[in-house]
């Protein structure tokens, strides 16, 4: 159906800005079965980003007060650095992305969510959306042309940003197969792309919106190998120098993150490096050895398998 937009503001600008906060929280709105209704605060500040260090104190949320999301969850992103978040399904790591990207807002007494020291409830939800990237799962293409789905990412950029961007997602060597290039049709009416190229767009796109923090949704569906080694690279590029928080489905795919999060119930339960959780022979081992023997693959990182 058609969507009509009352505003005093120019079409194009509503509709733009519409359109650019569904491509940016596509996945994480999917997840939502109510709609939001925070409001800045009249007294709102521009989020100032220096470091991009993010950080939950004593973090505790509901959606509904029978039950908790989460339950006293404190860490910190320092700056640049990769955060991975794992648990079983439930155990509140969406919820985490949702509230730094402030789909809720905390309650009183609920703790508090910072990014370089200010609060994320006392600043524009514009301003924090801007500093944040978000690849999703699952991203939406436009009807149009694979340059123009990939520039969405940065309003004016150039057809060499594009491909400078593409080149960085691992994508331009695919694009250049496609009948008119840049300019070939792609979703429904066009080529259509599979989920690993549709998460290389993605990648692509926030390449160009060029953010300090990052939020990563890791696919669930296997990849094939080759498509998951690009993808791979892709991230490698695109988390380079920036504060990222991912929630990771394959825990293989994380072993180069500075820190994981095990949740359990809204609850930090382990934390630490891939090789140190395993040491500690806790929930997250046992969940590393369900991944390998469900795969049957051989538990190379970190040299899980070595006996000594
Ligand atoms: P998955 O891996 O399945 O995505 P998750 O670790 O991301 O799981 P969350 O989606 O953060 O888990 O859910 C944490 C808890 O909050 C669960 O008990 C879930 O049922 C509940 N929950 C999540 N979203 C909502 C919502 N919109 N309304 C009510 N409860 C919700």
């Amino acid at each position: 159906g058609q969507v009509v937009v009352r505003s005093s503001e120019p079409t194009g600008i509503m509709y733009r800005s519409i359109n650019q906060s569904l491509v940016d929280t596509e996945k994480l709105l999917a997840l939502l079965s109510q709609p939001t209704d925070i409001n800045d605060r009249e007294d709102a500040m521009s989020l100032v980003v220096n470091d991009g260090e993010i950080e939950f104190d004593n973090v505790s949320f509901s959606y509904d007060p029978r039950t908790t999301a989460l339950n006293g969850v404190s860490f910190k992103v320092p700056k640049g650095s990769s955060v991975a978040l794992v648990g079983e399904s439930g155990a509140g790591k969406s919820t985490i992305l949702r509230l730094l990207y402030r789909f809720y807002d905390l309650p009183q007494g609920g703790g508090r969510i910072l990014i370089d020291g200010q609060d994320i409830r006392n600043v524009t939800q514009k301003s924090l959306r801007a500093a944040i990237g978000v690849v999703p799962q699952d991203c939406v293409l436009f009807n149009s042309s694979i340059g123009y789905n990939i520039g969405y990412g940065k309003f004016g950029s150039t057809p060499e940003e594009i491909e400078q961007a593409a080149k960085s997602a691992q994508m331009h060597e695919r694009i250049v197969t496609f009948p008119d290039g840049y300019d070939t049709t792609v979703g429904e009416r066009g080529v259509r792309l599979s989920g690993g190229e549709k998460q290389r767009v993605a990648i692509a796109r926030t390449l160009l919106k060029n953010p300090p923090i990052l939020l990563l949704d890791e696919a669930t569906s296997a990849l094939d190998s080759h498509t998951e080694k690009d993808i791979q690279k892709a991230l490698q590029n695109l988390v380079a120098g920036r504060s990222s928080l991912s929630i990771a489905h394959r825990l293989s795919t994380i072993a180069s993150a500075d820190l994981i999060l095990v949740l359990k119930d809204g609850q930090i339960v382990e934390q630490g490096s891939h090789t140190e959780l395993l040491a500690l022979g806790g929930v997250f081992a046992s969940m590393w050895a369900e991944q390998i023997s469900a795969s049957g693959e051989a538990p190379t990182p970190a040299g899980a398998s070595d006996p000594l």
